[in-house]
């Protein structure tokens, strides 16, 4: 009976070990500045776990997702966690390109009351690819305003895909720039099966040239500090032949 009691022990220590570990990897939240929050979802790739980076803001009317996770299973954790952790309901989700690292979590946010907004470029593109669409559309650079918060939908030209779009917050100085922008811990451009190489270096000289005065610029993929990912991106697009 000790024996099996001591089995059971284990057994749930080593389940609270492997839920840990795959939670580790499953969900980060990392806090940027004021009320602006990066997390990270995972997607198995060659065996590996490949981050991607969304970002959320907390208002008093609610909180607004910058993209979807990457991993349909952590949407359900993520409005948990939020709404653990700021005590609010996420309402409104702008995906910034059609790719599934943005948008795959888009049908499960529709069902959950959440009002989800692409661009009309996306919205074309998540049909012709059969990914998940975003329930209202925009036709051109909007702004948006939620409890007290402004930001601006922006299209710079062709880059990553065709649509990428970024968002920028003027008070607060953040560029949130999803997978146009490559982190300064790239060394490549990464997956540039849709992208536009050729256009891309005028597209970030365009968001250098909009937002001189841009501190935080949030890329799609791993690590993000201070605005030298831009510059970054133009070096590796350079360093490409471009
Ligand atoms: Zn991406």
């Amino acid at each position: 009976m000790k024996f099996i009691k001591h089995l059971v022990y284990i057994l749930l220590l080593a389940f609270v070990c492997i839920a840990g570990v795959t939670n580790a990897q499953g969900l980060k939240i990392a806090h940027l500045s004021g009320n602006f929050y990066v997390y990270t979802t995972y997607k198995m790739l060659d065996g590996s776990p490949f981050p991607s980076n969304s970002m959320y803001l907390v208002t008093n009317k609610g909180v607004v997702l910058f993209d979807t996770p990457w991993d349909t299973a952590q949407c359900q954790p993520l409005l948990d966690s939020i709404q653990l952790r700021h005590h609010q309901k996420v309402v409104l989700c702008i995906a910034t390109h059609f790719h599934d690292d943005r948008t795959i979590g888009l049908a499960f946010l529709r069902q959950h009351g959440v009002k989800t907004y692409t661009s009309l470029q996306t919205d074309l593109l998540c049909q012709q690819h059969g990914d998940s669409r975003a329930k209202y559309i925009f036709t051109a650079d909007t702004t948006f305003t939620v409890g007290g918060y402004a930001f601006q939908t922006y299209w710079p030209g062709k880059g990553h895909t065709a649509d990428n779009i970024v968002i920028w917050f003027a008070k607060q100085k953040i560029l949130y720039g999803g997978c146009l922008i490559k982190s300064i811990d790239n060394k490549s451009l990464g997956n540039i099966a849709d992208a536009d190489v050729a256009a891309w270096p005028s597209t970030i000289s365009r968001l250098l040239a909009k937002f001189p005065d841009a501190e935080d610029v949030i890329p799609g993929h791993f690590g993000w500090s201070g605005r030298d990912a831009l510059q970054h991106t133009l070096d590796l697009l350079r360093q490409n032949g471009q």
